[in-house]
């Protein structure tokens, strides 16, 4: 089954009760026992629901995985895959990283012992000085957030087979259209769903998917054990938005592309981070293991003007000043006073966090309207 079939396909068959195409909502918490242990496969919705088990199994096909576990948000996943881990072990983790899960790291998973180092991984050869016979999981995003920086999985994958490691890679920028990690080698791939593979901003959960039996059995208890599952609702929502997946990212990709070539022939424009700029310093490894570069885009203005760059993100009509990402709708944001507002201005400045950086997700409407809306909010200053 070719990806855009999968999508639609992917763990799906008619309700074997009823003959309903879609995947109903089973709004239930209990299933009927003829006698003890004697059911049809399920007993309770915190250990497994038919609508979420759908869904869990259409996104392990879409990482070309073979489990797939579905949580209450990309947190409540990422709290489930590091208590994988134990008191006194390490994870080395990329430094430009989403600001929750470097929260959950530092805030919630020292205190129970666990030591988080933060990496600039575009050169690989930074993690060696990191690596001791404590280390066990190697966390990577990438594309990165806000700056889009590119790390090379193949290469993360050979160092973590190495020295015996677990890679987690963090894919909610890319989604399994642009990148496959669990191909590339990483042991898990990690999503908030909440972003494009929702793709609609109306539903917020998260995943862990995984080729290893192992894996997937200790994260499975995991699951069931802690409990941030997705309810049924939401599981169909994401089901139903994931149906588009293939059509939204193309559109994404291609205004993502005009929105890039647009803002780097602006005179009011600085730099822009977009992976599938020939001028960005990780083009190609961005060509390697992507299909195509995505929709989201940092840039920066000329002069670094704090006001300017609130000028702009205040004047625009189709891209929204907002959190979040990856949906229909095209949104903005302004780091240093919104995502990243907690980090000191010299410490978010080193990764290039600036005063002027403005993030856009592109969204999938017409792309002239998105190009206007830009340059009559960069007219403005
Ligand atoms: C949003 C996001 C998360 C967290 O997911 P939630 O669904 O908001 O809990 C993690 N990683 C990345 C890259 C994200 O964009």
């Amino acid at each position: 089954m070719k990806f855009g079939t999968k999508t639609i396909h992917a763990g799906q068959t008619a309700d074997p009760t009823t003959g309903a195409i879609m995947t109903p909502i089973y709004q239930t918490s209990t299933y009927i026992q003829k006698s003890p242990g004697d059911h049809k496969g399920f007993e309770y919705s915190r250990t497994g629901n038919p609508t979420r088990n759908t869904l869990e199994k259409n996104i392990a096909a879409l990482e070309n995985g073979k489990h797939g576990l579905c949580f209450g948000s990309g947190l409540a996943a990422v709290d489930a895959i590091i208590k994988l881990l134990s008191p006194g072990d390490e994870v080395i983790s990329t430094n430009d990283l989403y600001g929750g899960t470097y929260r959950i790291f530092t805030k919630v998973f020292e205190n129970f012992g666990i030591k988080f180092h933060f990496v600039g991984m575009e050169n690989i050869s930074n993690l060696d000085s990191y690596i001791n016979s404590k280390t066990k999981m190697i966390w990577a995003e990438t594309p990165t957030n806000p700056m889009l920086n590119i790390i090379d999985i193949k290469a993360l994958s050979i160092i973590s087979k190495k020295n015996k490691l677990t890679l987690v890679v963090d894919n909610t920028f890319a989604t399994p259209f642009l990148q496959r990690p669990l191909d590339l080698g990483a042991d898990i791939v990690m999503h908030s769903l909440t972003k494009y593979m929702g793709g609609h901003s109306d539903v917020v959960m998260g995943a862990a998917i995984c080729k290893d039996d192992a894996i997937a059995e200790k994260l499975f208890f995991i699951q069931n054990s802690c409990g941030a599952v997705p309810g049924p609702m939401d599981s169909f929502l994401v089901l139903r938005g994931i149906k588009t997946l293939h059509i939204r990212m193309q559109r994404h990709c291609e205004n993502g592309k005009e929105i890039a070539t647009f803002l780097n022939n602006h005179p009011k424009v600085d730099k822009v981070y977009w992976p599938g700029l020939k001028t960005h310093p990780n083009y190609s490894v961005a060509k390697n293991q992507m299909d195509n570069f995505g929709g989201m885009i940092s840039f920066n203005l000329i002069g670094n003007n704090l006001n300017d760059a609130i000028t702009v993100v205040s004047n625009t009509h189709y891209f929204t000043l907002a959190e979040s990402l990856g949906g229909v709708e095209s949104l903005c944001g302004h780091p240093a006073s919104m995502t990243h507002a907690a980090i000191p201005k010299i410490e978010r400045e080193k990764t290039g966090v600036v005063d002027s950086l403005i993030r856009l997700s592109v969204g999938i409407e017409d792309i002239n309207d998105l190009v206007n809306d830009l340059e009559q909010a960069l007219s403005k200053i």
